[in-house]
């Protein structure tokens, strides 16, 4: 991942201090952050806690894509919106949120969700992508744009106690379109949520953004985390590209001459992989699990 670095001011070694403690991370690491980009679709439930933790991480810049305003029922759980924002431009709370943590920001507030139409504009402004939105049609819109551009998309879900994390990069893993090749027929736009589980995922997607920009640790390259919170359970499930998908297909030659290893899935690994195959946002179901043919 090709990310430019920006000098820290002393009041920014300040500030990110003790986590430049970090083993990896570092001054080099925290100038990368600061360097960085990310495109973030909705700044919800996901999206919102995962801004502001990227946000308070120093991260240089912010693209955020939520249309709609703020409404009561956002409230349980979309922490960048406030009682006295109702009615109000739901990405322009989000900035002003975030600008109130963090006013060194480059914030651009794009008050429209990402349809086929803008990804391609949107994702060519970020060097990092973070798959927060509830709706199929724009998580393969800026799947497709992604694996188009070569950005790496950080895929974050969940449902009810249930939540789901991978992170994709065009041609060493799998695309999302490999992971679901249609819209789950079992999906609904309305779900349950608490908002303390999506703000698991977001937290965990935010670690797997920042050690890829950084440049340190091993990410779920190649592998889906999924929890269930109401019991507290945690799986690492390997995930495989799909021969014949129609968005990262072009890419297989490619992917079978790698040798970095990075969830790129060899021939002879492929046969002992599962594709995942949730059946709702982010949910897992063991029976939907279906054996890859890679
Ligand atoms: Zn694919």
């Amino acid at each position: 991942m090709r990310i430019h670095t920006e000098a820290l001011t002393d009041e920014e070694r300040t500030t990110y201090e003790w986590q430049m403690w970090i083993d990896g991370l570092g001054e080099d690491g925290q100038r990368r952050l600061k360097g960085a980009t990310a495109l973030v679709s909705r700044c919800g439930g996901l999206g919102g806690p995962l801004c502001y933790h990227l946000a308070s991480a120093g991260i240089g810049g912010l693209i955020l894509a939520h249309a709609g305003v703020v409404q009561t029922a956002d409230l349980n759980r979309q922490i960048l919106m406030t009682h006295d924002g109702l009615g109000k431009s739901r990405v322009e709370s989000a900035k002003r949120r975030l600008l109130e943590l963090n006013p060194r920001l480059r914030i651009e507030a794009v008050p429209e969700n990402v349809t086929e139409d803008n990804a391609g504009a949107l994702v060519g402004l970020a060097d990092i992508v973070f798959d927060c939105a509830p709706v199929f049609a724009e998580r393969f819109a800026m799947n497709r744009a992604c694996v188009e551009q070569g950005k790496p998309m950080i895929e974050a879900a969940m449902f009810e106690m249930e939540g789901q994390v991978t992170t994709l990069i065009p041609g060493k893993t799998p695309c999302l379109a490999c992971l679901y090749p249609e819209e789950p027929p079992a999906w609904k736009r309305q779900f349950p949520v608490l908002g303390a589980v999506s703000a698991m995922a977001a937290a965990i997607a935010a670690v797997e953004g920042i050690k890829l920009i950084a440049g340190f640790g091993q990410t779920l390259a190649g592998t889906l985390l999924y929890y269930d919170s109401r019991n507290m359970t945690f799986q690492r499930i390997p995930v495989a590209r799909r021969p014949g998908c129609e968005v990262c297909g072009m890419l297989c030659d490619e992917v079978g001459r790698a040798e970095d290893g990075v969830g790129t899935t060899r021939q002879s690994d492929r046969q002992e992989r599962s594709a995942y195959m949730p059946t709702a946002a982010g949910r897992p179901s063991d029976t939907n699990r279906c054996r890859s043919s890679c």
